[in-house]
């Protein structure tokens, strides 16, 4: 079954259970352009990919970022207990984005192998080891089955915490709620 993505274009949009919660702020905050308020201590964790595309609109001190490939969070835990215990959020965002470099890696392994070394210096066998080691644990698969899954799997670690997956599309740097 395909995963349905709503586009928030009004606050209306936001799921009820986020409503008046620091996610459904920061829908409001990157796709509503809500005027920003002021923050002393962070509202949210958010956990995105590394990939240079995407950026968030919002405040200043609104949130814990974690940036990974493909918004993995399987090992930032010790991170995420922190933004939690000592932090104080009660809530996590979880956006995967389309068009993510941690999906397939295995179709760039030769461009990986290639890339560290020619850029980097290393040898092949070196090179190659590394991807063979390193790929499966950041392969993601799908962006969407991804998050939906890494959101499960966060749910069943930290049960009182509110998890929300969601997509950042590349081509128009909106955030989607994912319906699960
Ligand atoms: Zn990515």
């Amino acid at each position: 079954m395909d995963n349905i993505l709503i586009d928030v274009k009004s606050a209306e949009d936001i799921f009820p259970k986020y409503q008046n919660t620091p996610i459904g702020l920061l829908l409001e905050y990157h796709n509503l352009n809500r005027s920003k308020e002021i923050y002393d201590t962070a509202q949210l964790l958010v956990g995105m990919c590394m990939d240079n595309r995407k950026h968030l609109n919002i405040p200043d001190n609104f949130a814990y970022i974690i940036r990974t490939g493909g918004a993995n969070l399987r090992y930032s835990e010790f991170k995420v207990s922190y933004a939690i215990a000592v932090g104080g959020v009660q809530h996590i965002a979880l956006i995967g984005h389309n068009n993510c470099g941690m999906v397939s890696l295995a179709n760039r392994k030769e461009l990986f192998i290639e890339g560290l070394v020619e850029k980097a210096g290393w040898d092949k066998e070196k090179a190659e080891e590394h991807f063979n080691q390193f790929a499966p644990m950041f392969e993601i698969g799908n962006e969407i089955d991804f998050v939906l899954n890494e959101a499960k799997r966060l749910r069943g670690k930290y049960p009182k915490i509110t998890i929300a997956p969601m997509l950042y599309k590349v081509e128009d740097n909106r955030l989607y709620l994912i319906e699960e």
